[in-house]
């Protein structure tokens, strides 16, 4: 394991366990933090080979330990794990081990691991960590999953009676280093595009908030770069996020039961204002422009925010509205026209920061967005591009407001927003619709978005997915620049 910048402490306690603390004030931007992966598998369920080196698809076993598929471009894979195989204990193992059971994989990767002194120390954090086993067992979850994809398979294997701490290897224990092994997992993207679990030692002990100060990158080759999202002073905890800001407080700690097992108590989760983005707030039925906000730490019950008004609405009412929209929501099933018809039924009730509504106006974007790549050859419809400029302009300012600084997240709203608002400029200048001043100031307003999203993208890799975004996004904003030096003044 590689040491600690000086930037950085390794720290313990009870309610959030080993974290890292920063050791002096921190800009925006900087370095905190470079690892490679522990392990990168494949998740439980895939069942496409995948080259034990570069984790792209294969179709070839590698010809030494013949367990092991391995890609055209690469010729070996770890060392120890293909020993083990070519002339270890797993020897006498069936060569179409994997092959059969591939979901086996990322245990199999973790158990070998521990199989070596060196390595074993770094998983030593990951395997240390107490797992109650109880509430998993009946929990909707994963349980079932593990049993059949690893469990059982990689017991009947015989494998682990050739491992040094066999007798400790029951069921339990390897349901219990599945857990492990989900809840410390980011999800990496291989090259292919498919997701991949991806294990990393400092990461593996990031906890989590809803609003973390911190961003991470990851580059082709899986290696982790943690950067500072905002001003980090000394004696600030190191957070990162595991949940979808684009979520309502209630879902969002839906999604951490289920994934991590924690309750967040983060500064969002406790404000019922969800810090002023109101993502969770109903329009209040009593009064013009009041919203009602959940009483978090009384009732339950939801209460107008407008001083003069304070009407009450039970929390069996609003989660009623909620099950119906999210049924609804279900029932649309990528039709525009349900989309369109459930936003317009919805706005009236929620609030418009609301994620029902986000979620709902992020579907339709995304339709009219696959239209627009689908008609490329077409002309695309103006009222259509000019929705979802509309959308987009609505979504950005609810991205900047739930990530402050350093956000992906607006980033990528940035993006999407520029290259549907470019596409509609353009064809309304060629259409004669706006004149040239009126499409250079536009072309302006394009840039400004540009430069904003290259500025939050600059501390990503070049050789990862936000790094082609770079280039992409570098390329629209040559395109502007040229326009504008022809159609206005720079
Ligand atoms: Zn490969
Ligand atoms: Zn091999
Ligand atoms: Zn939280
Ligand atoms: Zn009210």
């Amino acid at each position: 394991m590689q040491d600690l910048s000086e930037k950085l402490h390794d720290a313990h306690n009870e309610q959030l366990g080993r974290h890292l603390v920063a050791n002096m004030s921190i800009d925006t931007g900087e370095t905190l933090l470079e690892e490679q992966p522990l392990l990168v598998a494949p998740q439980w369920e895939c069942s496409q080979l995948k080259c034990a080196q570069c984790m792209q698809e294969s179709y070839v076993m590698c010809r030494k330990c013949q367990v092991f598929p391995l890609c055209m471009d690469c010729s070996e894979h770890d060392d120890y794990e293909c020993e083990f195989f070519a002339s270890g204990a797993g020897k006498q193992l069936s060569k179409d081990l994997l092959i059969k059971h591939y979901g086996i994989c990322a245990l199999l990767k973790l158990l070998l691991l521990l199989e070596q002194p060196s390595k074993r120390a770094l998983c030593l954090a990951l395997i240390e960590q107490p797992v109650q086993l109880q509430q998993y067992r009946n929990a909707e979850g994963m349980w079932q999953e593990h049993e059949e994809q690893v469990v059982r398979p990689l017991l009947a294997s015989g494998l682990t009676q050739l491992l040094s701490n066999a007798e400790q290897l029951t069921a339990d224990e390897l349901h219990a280093h599945c857990i492990r092994l989900d809840s410390h997992a980011y999800e990496v993207t291989a090259r292919d595009g498919d997701t991949l679990k991806g294990i990393y030692v400092y990461g593996a002990s990031l906890p989590h908030n809803c609003v973390p100060n911190t961003v991470i990158a990851l580059d082709e080759q899986f290696n982790l770069k943690l950067y500072a999202a905002v001003p980090l002073q000394s004696g600030d905890i190191i957070y990162t996020s595991y949940a979808n800001p684009l979520m309502g407080t209630s879902q969002r700690q839906h999604q951490l039961r289920l994934s991590r097992h924690m309750e967040c108590a983060c500064a969002r989760c406790l404000d019922p204002t969800e810090l002023q983005t109101h993502m969770s707030s109903i329009k209040c039925k009593q009064c013009a422009d009041g919203y009602a906000c959940c009483d978090l730490a009384g009732s339950g019950d939801w209460r107008c925010c407008n001083d003069n008004c304070a009407a009450l609405m039970p929390a069996a009412m609003v989660n009623e509205l909620l099950v119906e929209v999210g049924s609804a929501l279900v029932d649309a099933k990528g039709d525009l026209g349900n989309y369109e018809a459930l936003l317009e039924q919805h706005k009236q009730l929620l609030h418009p920061n609301h994620f029902i509504l986000v979620d709902i106006k992020q579907n339709i974007a995304s339709i009219l967005r696959a239209a627009a790549l689908l008609n490329a050859m077409n002309a695309p419809s103006k009222k259509l591009l000019a929705r979802r400029v509309e959308l987009c302009e609505q979504l950005l300012p609810i991205c900047r407001a739930v990530v402050p600084g350093i956000s992906k997240l607006y980033a990528i709203a940035l993006f999407e927003y520029l290259l549907a608002f470019v596409e509609l400029i353009e064809l309304q200048f060629a259409d004669g619709d706006v004149d040239k001043k009126q499409y250079a100031s536009q072309l302006a307003r394009a840039r400004l978005a540009a430069k904003e999203a290259l500025e939050l993208l600059q501390y990503e890799p070049e050789n990862s997915a936000e790094g082609f975004l770079i280039e992409r996004i570098s390329m629209e904003l040559e395109r502007i620049e040229s326009d504008l030096m022809k159609y206005g003044k720079l």
